[in-house]
């Protein structure tokens, strides 16, 4: 039933992307951040939470500066499977556009993860290859132009993950954390 969403949007005969299951992955729960150049270039910040990828389309990237805060807006839960998707989902389907892994890891709540983001704010810590330390995802009171979709905010939180030994220093490399292709090689 979660991934209705997401298969509601895709044909499975036109695009590489996984039809995946609800299903649990064995050590623990994992992350990833899949950069996506679709008609608007993005960031797809992914949690695993129940069987799914909980998801947010970050428009600028998760930033890495404590005092920055990322728009981040809440999207259909994804198939496990997506994790590992990288690739090009072909354009005039949904999404078409490189798909890149641009970080992958684990993460650890803080508390009740599913209990935490149906109040709207979770804590919690990233163990990835370029992003690391205590984020905080927080829903933005709704307003009424914006009934229907879900905005958070994405935190980063002050700690020895932040800004100096963070994601800055590997933007500028800016590849994939799998196959270490950049954009334009995927
Ligand atoms: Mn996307």
């Amino acid at each position: 039933m979660a991934l209705k969403e997401y298969r509601r949007k895709r044909n499975f005969q036109k695009t590489p992307e996984p039809a995946g299951q609800a299903k649990t992955s064995k050590g623990g729960r994992r992350f990833v951040v899949q950069k996506h150049d679709a008609s608007r270039l993005h960031y797809d910040f992914r949690l695993e939470l129940d069987g799914v990828l909980k998801s947010w389309a970050v428009p600028k990237g998760p930033g890495t500066d404590p005092k920055a805060k990322s728009l981040a807006v809440e999207v259909e839960d994804h198939p496990l499977d997506y994790a590992d998707f990288e690739g090009t989902i072909p354009q005039g389907q949904y999404g078409g556009g490189t798909v890149m892994v641009w970080d992958q890891g684990t993460w650890e709540p803080e508390g009740d993860a599913a209990k935490a983001l149906r109040q709207g704010k979770l804590n919690f810590e990233l163990h990835g290859q370029k992003l690391h330390g205590h984020w905080t995802l927080v829903r933005m009171a709704e307003r009424e132009k914006d009934r229907g979709h879900n905005n958070w905010l994405l935190i980063k939180r002050s700690d020895s993950g932040s800004a100096a030994t963070n994601g800055k220093a590997h933007r500028g490399e800016d590849r994939s954390v799998v196959s270490g292709r950049t954009m334009d090689e995927i």
